[in-house]
């Protein structure tokens, strides 16, 4: 499989999607922009990843790091710091094989999903330590949470979507880094 990065117009797009996921779910969760900006995350593309942060087989992978990455000053904020890792060559896979897909909704909805994870672990909802069986309970959470949020919105092309990887068992990886 090649592993080809977003070009600047799917990296626009990308980062469109970010932006509706980001309001949606701080809407949904009444988190406030200055709150917001406490949430210890980034959101990285292929070309920003590291060899270990890329999968064939997942849409996403979350990383998990017990600081910021380059944080080596004393007396920084402690707490996890979550990367969530978009795989652009497993999504335009997934583009290109269903003509019925869009890569704005598809984005929306791999990130929303994401993200719900990153605000359920920061809020100590969900351990990311978990076992397996803990964690299909989480997944299938996210996706009943992610489903509910986007189902009320209007993005164009999302209905696809939704039916399309309601159910989807690769949204994502969890790496401890
Ligand atoms: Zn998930």
């Amino acid at each position: 499989m090649r592993r080809l990065p977003f070009e600047a117009e799917e990296i626009a797009i990308l980062a469109q999607a970010i932006d509706a996921s980001e309001d949606l779910i701080s809407d949904f969760y009444k988190i406030s922009t200055s709150e917001w900006k406490r949430y210890r995350y980034d959101i990285q593309n292929l070309s920003g990843l590291d060899e270990e942060e890329v999968t064939d087989v997942a849409f996403a992978q979350i990383r998990r790091y017990l600081r910021r990455p380059g944080d080596r000053m004393r007396g920084s904020e402690p707490g996890d710091f979550f990367k969530i890792c978009i795989q652009d060559h497993v999504i335009r896979r997934a583009v290109e094989r269903d003509t019925g897909i869009g890569l704005f909704p598809l984005t929306a909805y791999i990130v929303t999903h994401e993200l719900i994870h990153v605000v359920r672990f920061a809020k100590f909802l969900h351990r990311f330590d978990s076992t397996a069986d803990e964690q299909d309970a989480e997944e299938k959470r996210v996706h009943a949470l992610t489903f509910n949020m986007l189902q009320k919105t209007r993005i164009q092309g999302l209905p696809e979507v939704l039916a399309a990887f309601k159910d989807c068992r690769t949204m994502e990886n969890f790496l401890a880094g």
